[in-house]
């Protein structure tokens, strides 16, 4: 294998660029030449990619986002999109791809290793959501970002004496929620993984609020059957959390676009490096994630039918020390 190339898609996360380094880094110094493509899966559909040097991925480790920018691209999800793209990688030489990205970049990732394209997948979400990875690329920022947040929320809301209802990221999952909600102190936490009965809720805030406490902060998964704004409105009409007054704050992307944290700048270049080693290695059609403190791979099509539950010790956890 002498050409291969390296794409980021789905939403960008904070690590990313530290992977597209490694990719790029480790090609050149096994002897590859190693194209960046642009704008994921749409760039490699339209031929938009390029050779990269040492010099082009330099002072990026510590920026957030990616460098060669992401896109959510329909066509792809085709076969004759995805026979396009590889009609483009070849006619440019390119013989492996690496894919930075969540479960839906992995389950293109794996219909182009179906198609006999050789392809590693590098695990890389802030919704921690992706089977065959313990954490992935951007997590780490994200809890760290949605923590500052808490924090400050948490002195607002006690100088006021208010119920603060913050949504986090994470679409159907909830682990953002529960970790942020975990280490931020949180009174209760919503997850879409968890029935959530809006009096029962309200029930246990209000017993905070007798028992002295002087904020509540309830950290809410967007997933979740309600979300922060319907869960307000719910207490609103049914005449709710009389003690306190009750506000909604929706953090949204600030949590996707910071600085990496040390762990993802870490987590990134691991991963990136470790991508290029296997596809030298022939071993394709896998997801480079880590287990514990190891670095593994999953063959795609188990990464793209399984399922990465909650731990359950976090889910107790988090019951028994918002009191
Ligand atoms: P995140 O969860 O962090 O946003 P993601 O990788 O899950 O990341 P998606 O938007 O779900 O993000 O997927 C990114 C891209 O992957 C899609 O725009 C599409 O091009 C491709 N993709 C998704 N599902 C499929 C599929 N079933 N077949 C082929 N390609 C797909």
């Amino acid at each position: 294998m002498k050409n291969i190339a390296v794409l980021t898609s789905g939403g960008d996360a904070p690590g990313m660029n530290a992977a597209i380094r490694a990719v790029v880094r480790t090609g050149l110094g096994s002897g590859l030449t190693v194209w960046g493509v642009y704008q994921g899966y749409s760039g490699l559909i339209e031929g938009s990619f390029k050779k990269l040097g040492a010099r082009d991925v330099g002072s990026i480790i510590q920026r957030g986002g990616t460098i060669l920018g992401s896109a959510r691209c329909m066509e792809f999800q085709t076969e004759e999109g995805r026979e396009l793209a590889i009609r483009r990688m070849k006619g440019a030489g390119i013989e492996g791809l690496v894919v930075i990205g969540g479960n839906g970049s992995q389950t293109g990732a794996n219909a182009l290793h179906q198609m006999g394209f050789p392809v590693v997948g590098v695990a890389s979400t802030i919704d921690n959501d992706l089977y065959g990875s313990d954490i992935t690329i951007g997590v780490d920022t994200a809890l760290n970002i949605a923590l500052d947040a808490l924090d400050n929320l948490k002195v607002t809301a006690s100088s006021h004496r208010r119920a603060l209802l913050v949504e986090v990221m994470g679409r159907k999952c909830g682990y953002l929620a529960l970790m942020a909600g975990i280490a931020g102190g949180a009174e209760a936490i919503v997850l879409p993984e968890i029935e959530v009965i809006p009096e029962q809720l309200a029930e246990r805030i209000q017993d905070g609020y007798e028992r002295g406490k002087p904020h509540a902060i309830v950290v809410v998964a967007e997933g979740a059957k309600y979300n922060a704004e319907a869960l307000c409105k719910y207490f609103e009409e049914h005449d709710l959390l009389l003690g306190y007054e009750f506000r909604s704050t929706v953090l949204g992307y600030v949590q996707r676009g910071g600085v990496p944290t040390c762990s993802d700048r870490l987590l990134g270049t691991r991963l990136g490096s470790e991508a290029v080693e296997q596809m030298i290695a022939g071993n394709t059609g896998v997801l480079v994630g880590v287990s514990g403190n190891s670095v593994i791979t999953t063959p795609l099509d188990e990464v793209v039918t399984g399922h990465k539950p909650l731990d359950p010790w976090f889910l107790k956890a988090a019951d028994m020390l918002a009191r």
